[in-house]
């Protein structure tokens, strides 16, 4: 007889074997994504699928379940029976789960990095530079924290109060499709590092790598239950999580009427609530900036991934010295970027995630340019010669002209469409950067460190980059104001989040 264990590797090395086979770019096969509830891979309860597509070629290349909520009460079930064993479990115990999700994933890196950029159509050397090697950070970080993780003790003079930090029970976790297993294992890690269970549901946009991932627990050991990932619609699958009354807490990253539907449904229910939503950053360059340095982060920080980051500065104010020098080199260095055939090694853009988004950006350009925008380079569809020709693309698309207040200038567009705007002084341009109801992230460049805190200051943002943009420290705290969201993620504000405190107070 094979133990348990080595019979449960050798089903995940079959299926890991149909998978690997089937997975090679450019074959018309079709995968089949399956959920994983109480350590197995199974199909929606009710047999139904929603078909996945390539964004860079239209061609639907996966089908996934269509869960609906007898799929998350199943995995709300099992991670309910698994939680006595996992919380109980010490910490050093959970970082060598965590450690070998990390391993895992590691070890099947381009097969990772190749689905990524399949699924959401960013580059492949972007997925491979920052998406995968990212979520091995994520489960590495939190695996190290779940060892590490301490609580406060607090001394009166004839007593000592200490707090336990208790895990939850069972966690709900809802990521976006921008950044699929960055984000999702941004959520998972902390979670599990922490003692709770995990039912998690990725966009249905881009399951791919999550379907991996759960590959990936099968083959690691991690027991059943521990974690459980429901493929299906946001209106289904994510509601019946945030409405399970079982699930205690549930950390989203999504729009920001999402976040705002979820609230409504998980406030009334005294749900802990981690809301990490849209953004609409301002990038404010100074007239003493590091030039050639400044004009070619900025072009990163609007176009990274299509411009499809929560992060991205979509409005650029430039100091009114130095706004025609700026305008030049940037359009110069934006109309450098190669967009295309996201496997392509020289691409920059790949494609836009899906036809639906591509509309909402294109509309977004034409607004522009009945609120009084001048395009200043892109602003078209584009079609790629080869396989990518009937893909969702778009020219990376610099505007000017536009009033603050505009729409345009207003509304998270989420793609490669950004407004330069010229401002006189610092308090002009805190009063336009101010202007929107977000309140994420913001990149501040110049050579006058007095300047910049004065700006760091009154930004409302909650993560101001000075002279860089997208350089993360995992201990930092993460998070917006304003609509932006709720809560931080990060560091140790990530294991709080996911943990009760209970103060203890014992008299001598
Ligand atoms: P959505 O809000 O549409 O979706 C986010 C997730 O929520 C998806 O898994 C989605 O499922 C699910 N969902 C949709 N409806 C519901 C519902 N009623 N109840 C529960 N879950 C639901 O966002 P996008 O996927 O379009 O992502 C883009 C947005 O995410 C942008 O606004 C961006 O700014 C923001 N974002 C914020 C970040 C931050 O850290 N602040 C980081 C990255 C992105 P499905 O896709 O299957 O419908």
């Amino acid at each position: 007889m094979f133990p348990k264990q080595t019979i449960r590797i050798f089903i995940s090395k079959f299926q890991d074997a149909i998978v690997t086979k089937n997975f090679s770019v450019g074959l018309a096969t079709m995968f089949k994504i399956q959920n994983y509830i109480n350590g197995k891979l199974q199909n929606a309860l009710s047999g139904s699928e929603i078909n996945s597509i390539e964004p860079a070629t239209a061609h639907t290349f996966a089908t996934i379940p269509k869960s609906n909520e007898s799929d998350v009460a199943a995995a709300v079930l099992a991670a309910k029976n698994a939680f006595p064993a996992w919380s109980k479990l010490s910490g050093e115990q959970r970082m060598m789960y965590l450690m070998k999700m990390a391993d895992g994933i590691e070890k099947r890196f381009d097969e990772f990095a190749e689905a990524e950029s399949k699924d959401s159509g960013k580059p492949l050397s972007l997925a491979k530079s920052v998406d995968i090697p990212r979520a091995i950070s994520n489960f590495r970080f939190f695996a190290s924290a779940a060892q590490q993780f301490s609580s406060e003790s607090h001394a009166m003079p004839d007593a000592i109060n200490f707090t336990l930090r208790q895990p939850i029970g069972v966690a709900g976790c809802i990521s976006p499709w921008n950044l699929p297993i960055y984000l999702f294992s941004w959520k998972i890690a902390p979670a599990l590092a922490t003692g709770n269970c995990v039912v998690a549901k990725p966009s249905e946009i881009t399951p791919f790598t999550a379907f991996l991932l759960s590959q990936v627990c099968i083959e690691i050991g991690l027991p059943a239950g521990v974690l459980n990932i429901i493929h299906g619609l946001g209106n289904e699958v994510g509601q019946a999580i945030v409405e399970h009354s079982e699930i205690k807490a549930i950390s989203f990253t999504g729009g920001t009427i999402t976040g705002k539907r979820i609230a409504s449904i998980a406030a009334p229910m005294f749900k802990k609530l981690s809301l990490e939503l849209g953004g609409k950053n301002p990038t404010i360059v100074f007239d003493d900036c590091d030039f050639e340095n400044t004009v070619s982060n900025v072009v990163r920080a609007s176009f990274s991934n299509q411009g499809e980051i929560c992060l991205c500065g979509s409005r650029i104010f430039v100091e009114e010295s130095l706004y025609e020098k700026f305008k030049t080199a940037f359009v110069a260095e934006v109309q450098k970027l190669k967009v295309g055939d996201p496997l392509e090694a020289d691409t920059k853009l790949g494609a836009i995630v899906s036809q639906q988004h591509f509309e909402k950006i294109l509309s977004y350009i034409e607004l522009s340019k009945t609120e009084g925008g001048k395009i200043l380079c892109g602003g078209n569809a584009l079609k790629p010669e080869g396989r990518c020709a009937n893909g969702y693309f778009i020219e990376p698309t610099v505007i000017e002209n536009l009033p603050h207040t505009c729409r345009t200038q207003q509304e998270e567009i989420f793609g490669p469409v950004t407004v330069l705007t010229p401002f006189k002084n610092e308090s002009e341009v805190l009063e336009m950067a101010n202007s929107v109801p977000y309140g994420l992230a913001c990149s501040v460049w110049t050579n006058n460190i007095s300047k910049a805190n004065r700006i760091a200051e009154k930004i409302e943002a909650g993560v101001v980059w000075i002279n860089c943009w997208l350089h993360r420290d995992l201990r930092t705290p993460f998070g917006g104001i304003k609509q932006s969201g709720i809560g931080r993620e990060g560091g140790m504000e990530a294991m709080r989040f996911f943990t009760e405190a209970k103060n203890v107070c014992i008299k001598y």
